[in-house]
């Protein structure tokens, strides 16, 4: 870190919004040079040089209970993947990775699982944030593309927000929106909760939990029924109209129908619909509302079609938008760090792509097709059927669902390694083995925002005690198992220039995911890499937008409305669990907190886990606001202090998601919510646990 600046161009490791940061060892300032946030920063974002302290962090390698050296640490793990392979097959080992890593790191994790040990089975926590908007994007444009750019949001005159807290999960977001606004702009959200986004709405509709097919199956039927589709195209860029028209038909025939079945004022549903019908510049903004649901690969695709009905993909201020949760989901999506998707957003089943990979790779085959899902994979740890999980970055003993089975799972495994920069996380406790990671700041790499901006993380510090980057950890176990051929990378643009060159090998163009246009940076030009959407080909083009010509990545070129039968939450309430959990983040704190509880002005917004109770429950309940409350489900408990608010609809409440009982012993939010995924994307319904709520 010699030669470097004191202050570095870097990127902010929290959301999927990307903003780029002026950073040094005692300052955070927004880099008013990237497109992302121009300058702003949120107040995690702001305080991110406070969290930098070494307390708590994983100085060294520790093997079976005791510190080790890295030579050590690297055999150990080589050892167990080789053994486990000798007796039971590449398949007994498993990768959980993390949005959190670099798109190197996750490159080289996913080569090496893959690639040469052979075994499908790499998934990451980007299945619980936004695996269901992948799934959507999949069947409807035929691959996993957003269409839209940041500047849409401020463009758009009709913005709706579905399912997305952005005040609080995607403030600098949330603050172009707020500043773009305009005369005749106007904003709907859609949301149980009144939440700090809904100050910027003209309408809030406090929808029924788990009813947004209702609402937009009810919309594409509406606009048809008042002529406010674009025939033409439809004709000219779809196919599947009529059908997914006949199950929307089926689902909510009518605005009444919507209006009863979604919980809505009739009144709201009608204005909802005529503003979407009077305003062809429209962006639908989804988030995690929409995506952590037993539906919610459907409730994508049911806000695809209404945009594709009306012609609004991919032009200026009108598309639908996912939000990603996470710095990196977008970079591990295009590594294939999802177990259904293979490298460089081809699928197993993509025509050749596994002959392909295995050629650009120089190994004899790859995985033969897809791997388990977060939930499913973490199943098979609980049956035996994994006998080694490395796991990366994250923190599953608190994120996942049925966090009791989780540990449990962790505890039976016969070898479970982590890599992190703490040493204490509850995840931690259950390693055979730990690897010391290089946190924010120690290390290079990209990321890419949600908009498809890849930008630079920079090192400006140096590494702390015997950490090591992720994707340096990777290659020295990779070399341990005898594969030092393909793991011959001396730093991160190495990786990069091999991760780009794999994008435009033998791509004929039908994958859009394409950056082989930076495959030839020399490391100077890694180094200095300014902010760039893709796709980056040779030539240069417009990457602000996809689809701008109709075109989309599906064998036939046309995108896909898909029928939508509308389905409920898996698991409605009962008599035994009356009362429908939803969670979410707040504004400054980030997942388990193992960084952000580090700073004591973040700490100070909401200091200690709570519980958002409509006072007319409180009062049905017997309970009283600022006192301590428990909510128990059949997985566990949380306990919170009741924060009265007619913002929560009755007999539904709200827990934050960020505390574990590392800091309070008092329960978990995820041990609220079962363990039921969507179908089609595994993603796990997050926003609806059920439990008792009672006095502490
Ligand atoms: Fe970081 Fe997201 Fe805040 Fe930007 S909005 S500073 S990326 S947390």
């Amino acid at each position: 870190t010699n030669n470097r600046p004191a202050t570095v161009q870097t990127t902010c490791p929290y959301c999927g919004v990307g903003c780029g940061v002026n950073a040094s060892p005692s300052a955070t300032q927004g880099d008013e040079t990237h497109p992302a946030n121009l300058g702003r920063l949120c107040v995690k974002g702001s305080a991110l040089h406070e969290t930098l302290t070494q307390d708590g962090r994983l100085l060294k390698p520790n093997v079976f209970g005791r510190e080790s050296t890295w030579p050590r640490a690297v055999t150990e793990v080589a050892r167990a993947i080789r053994e486990s392979v000798a007796v039971h097959g590449p398949g007994s080992v498993a990768f959980y990775l993390s949005g959190q890593l670099l798109t190197e790191d996750y490159y080289v994790a996913n080569k090496l699982a893959k690639g040469f040990i052979r075994t499908p089975h790499v998934d990451t926590n980007s299945r619980l944030c936004m695996s269901s908007a992948v799934a959507a994007h999949k069947r409807a444009f035929g691959g996993d593309l957003v269409p839209a750019c940041y500047e849409d949001l401020e463009l758009a005159n009709l913005l709706v927000l579905a399912g997305s807290n952005a005040a609080w999960a995607h403030p600098v977001l949330y603050q172009r929106m707020k500043a773009s606004g305009r005369p005749g702009r106007r904003v709907v959200v859609i949301d149980p909760r009144k939440t700090a986004t809904s100050d910027l709405a003209d309408l809030h509709l406090a929808i029924r939990p788990g009813t947004d097919t209702v609402l937009f199956n009810g919309l594409l039927v509406w606009l048809a029924d008042q002529e406010g589709l674009d025939r033409r195209y439809l004709a000219e860029h779809c196919e599947g109209f009529e059908n997914t028209l006949r199950a929307a038909k089926s689902a909510a025939p009518s605005p009444e129908a919507v209006a009863r079945l979604c919980d809505l004022p009739i009144e709201s549903v009608t204005t909802f619909y005529r503003w979407f019908r009077e305003e062809p510049r429209t962006v639908t903004a989804f988030s995690q509302g929409i995506n952590q649901s037993s539906a919610g690969t459907d409730k994508g695709n049911a806000i695809i079609n209404c945009h594709l009905a009306t012609g609004r993909v991919g032009k200026p201020g009108a598309s639908p938008f996912s939000l990603t949760g996470q710095p990196n989901a977008m970079g591990g999506r295009e590594v294939g760090g999802l177990a259904n998707s293979l490298a460089a957003h081809m699928d197993y089943d993509s025509p050749g792509a596994r002959d392909r990979v295995a050629r650009f790779w120089g190994t004899d085959a790859v995985a033969e097709g897809p791997g388990m899902k977060a939930v499913d994979l973490f199943d098979a740890v609980e049956r035996g059927d994994i006998k080694v999980l490395w796991i990366m970055a994250t923190n599953p003993a608190v994120s996942l669902p049925e966090t009791d089975r989780i540990r449990r799972a962790l505890a039976r495994c016969p070898t479970v390694i982590v890599s992190d920069c703490d040493k204490d996380t509850d995840t931690a406790r259950h390693a055979d083995i730990l690897l010391p990671a290089a946190g924010w700041g120690e290390k290079d790499g990209t990321v890419t925002n949600s908009e498809r901006c890849i930008s630079r993380q920079r090192r400006f510090l140096p590494l702390t005690g015997e950490a090591r980057p992720d994707w340096w950890i990777i290659k020295e176990v990779a070399r341990a198992l005898g594969y030092e051929a393909g793991f011959d990378y001396e730093g991160p643009a190495d990786i990069f220039r091999e991760h780009a060159r794999l994008s435009g090998f033998e791509n004929s163009g039908q994958r859009f995911f394409d950056i082989s246009g930076l495959a030839e940076l020399s490391d100077d030009q890694y180094d200095t890499l300014e902010p760039r959407q893709w796709p980056v080909t040779g030539s240069a083009s417009d990457s602000r937008r996809l689809f701008t010509d109709g075109r989309f990545a599906t064998s036939d070129g046309r995108a896909r409305l898909i029928p939508i039968a509308s389905r409920l939450p898996a698991r409605p309430p009962t008599d035994a669990f009356p009362v429908i959990v939803n969670t979410g983040r707040i504004r400054d704190q980030w997942h388990t907190m193992t960084r952000t509880a580090r700073s004591s002005r973040l700490l100070a917004h909401r200091p200690e886990p709570f519980i958002e109770v409509h006072p007319e429950d409180i009062q049905a309940l017997s309970l009283t606001p600022g006192a301590l409350a428990t909510l128990s489900s059949a997985h566990g408990h949380f306990v919170g202090r009741v924060r009265a608010t007619p913002d929560q609809r009755r007999g539904e409440v709200f827990v934050p998601i960020h505390w574990n009982d590392q800091f309070t012993g008092q329960g978990l939010a995820t041990a609220l919510t079962d363990s039921v995924v969507d179908p089609v994307s595994g993603q796990p319904e997050a926003k609806h646990g059920r439990a008792t709520l009672a006095h502490w």
